[in-house]
């Protein structure tokens, strides 16, 4: 159980039911509601119905963590809770290739994204925090033991649903809280299949409920005055909806928001690693990511050379298919979100900025895609360089000295990610130091790990998410 070996050949077949239920007190059950439809972005065909929880619905799911947190989850020693989480972490592992083909399915992203990174991630976090929960009696010797919080209600987008799944359920189980969670409307699937996972694990019922359904059902489960804690992951309009209604209750809130994040890149930065870093920053998971570098601010004495190598190495992005292995850009997440991006690169345009993609880039007939933008002659006051796009555009801003390099850096309402490339470590330090951001990266970029908290400075939000400061958010 404990072992920390290579799954056994993980399971491949994708089994998609024609419709689901809500997953509550251990088992799935019809939603007292109506009901929507999840398709495939790359090709949008229909994929499978899906319950809409009602307020009823959600009243339901939040009784029945209660009653597992009171008769159940709370009494448990840290020990036993670690076990039922080492073993949703193996059986992860074991189904490793039908969460990957699942979520790329629901979500559009590329195969080879989920595979090598959303599903071992996803195994890790729920690995760590596995090891947390029977340490949290002993953290600080000679004092009371933390106490888990009671009933969490966590919401979270559509970008990475199984990641933002486990960096909300791994440590709030961990600390000994129930949980109720409400993945986005148009990704529901994996959060299912994780519910089958629950249950395989053996998990005691009403530990892990799982209510489908669009922002009201969100509202409903943020509202339920049975809830101790909310944490949230999505859009920062949202997050102060949210912020709103919790206050005046005594409900403890975390926010996981947007963000702008500055890829700084000094004329001595490594050159070749700057430019994938700068490609990986933008590019990965379509720049559907938070913390995504989608302001690149180069050091003018070198900006010409560094433009040119990265529309060379754009030219050979592969956009296309994502079930297929070889593919870098997969489809973006709804025909909403494809509008979005579609309107705010037409603004760049209108306001003057100058607009290119790769000639090779041929966009699929079918499914929703768009084609890696990068967009130059932008200015610190144009929408491109100020609203988070997230999607595959890039806005790029030159600088003489580190000093303007920080002011345009925190040039912004947000401050969720950063990257700084450069060979000398003092004036990294110096820059990393000056940055209102929750991450700072050096010569490298989107790099995530169970160990290291993350979250937001500014309007990206509060709480850290993942390492110790992950757990905190779900004790007193
Ligand atoms: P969103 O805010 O529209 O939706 C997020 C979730 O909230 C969804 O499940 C949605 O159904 C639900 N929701 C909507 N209205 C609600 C309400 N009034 N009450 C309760 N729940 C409600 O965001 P999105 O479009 O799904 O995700 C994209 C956003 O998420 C981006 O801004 C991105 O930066 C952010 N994000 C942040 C992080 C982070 O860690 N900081 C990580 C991933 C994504």
């Amino acid at each position: 159980l404990f072992e920390y070996a290579p799954a056994p050949e993980s399971r491949s077949v994708v089994d998609i039911k024609p419709s689901y239920g809500l997953f509550v007190d251990g088992e799935f059950v019809d939603g007292t509601g109506e009901s929507f439809a999840t398709i495939n972005p790359a090709t949008e065909e229909h994929l499978a119905h899906v319950a809409e929880a009602s307020e009823a619905d959600v009243d339901r799911a939040v009784k029945a963590a209660r009653r597992a947190y009171d008769k159940v989850w709370s009494k448990m020693s840290g020990r036993e809770r670690a076990k039922y989480l080492f073993r949703i972490a193996r059986i992860i592992q074991e189904r490793a290739k039908e969460f990957a083909v699942l979520e790329t399915l629901d979500n559009g992203k590329p195969i080879k994204e989920t595979r090598d990174f959303d599903v071992p991630t996803v195994a890790a976090h729920f690995f760590y925090y596995a090891g947390w929960a029977d340490k949290l009696a002993y953290a600080v010797p000679g004092n009371p033991a933390p106490k888990p919080l009671g009933v969490a209600a966590q919401v979270i987008p559509w970008n990475f649903p199984l990641m933002m799944l486990a960096w909300k359920v791994a440590p709030a189980l961990a600390a000994g809280n129930t949980v109720v969670l409400k993945p986005a409307e148009t990704t529901p699937l994996t959060a299912l299949l994780f519910a089958e996972v629950c249950q395989e694990a053996g998990l005691p019922n009403g530990v892990v409920n799982i209510v489908t359904g669009a922002g009201a059902t969100g509202a409903a489960l943020v509202a339920h005055p049975d809830v101790n804690k909310v944490a949230f992951t999505g859009s920062t309009d949202v997050g102060r909806t949210i912020a709103r209604q919790v206050a005046g209750t005594s409900k403890r809130l975390t926010l996981e928001l947007g963000g702008k994040g500055a890829n700084i890149v000094y004329e001595d930065a490594p050159m070749d690693e700057a430019v994938e870093g700068v490609v990986n920053g933008i590019f990965f998971n379509q720049g559907h990511v938070c913390c995504a570098g989608s302001r690149l601010l180069v050091q003018e004495s070198i900006q010409d050379e560094f433009l040119e190598r990265l529309q060379r190495r754009m030219e050979t992005l592969r956009v296309g298919d994502p079930l297929d292995k070889n593919t870098d850009i997969g489809a973006i997440n709804s025909a909403e979100q494809l509008a979005r991006i579609t309107e705010l690169a037409q603004a760049g345009e209108d306001e003057g900025a100058n607009r290119w993609s790769p000639s090779s880039c041929v966009l699929p007939e079918k499914g929703f895609f768009f084609a890696p933008t990068l967009f130059t002659d932008v200015s610190q006051t144009h929408r491109v360089a100020r609203e988070e796009i997230f999607g595959p555009v890039l806005s790029v801003l030159s600088f003489r000295t580190p000093t303007e390099a920080v002011q345009k850096a925190n040039n912004t309402p947000f401050g969720l990610s950063a990257g700084v490339w450069s060979e000398k470590g003092s004036r990294t330090l110096w820059t990393a130091n000056q940055l209102r951001a929750g991450v700072v990266w050096a010569n490298s970029f989107n790099k995530f790990d169970a160990t290291s908290p993350f979250g937001g400075y500014k309007e990206s939000g509060y709480g850290r998410e993942g390492g110790r400061q992950g757990l905190e958010g779900y004790l007193k």
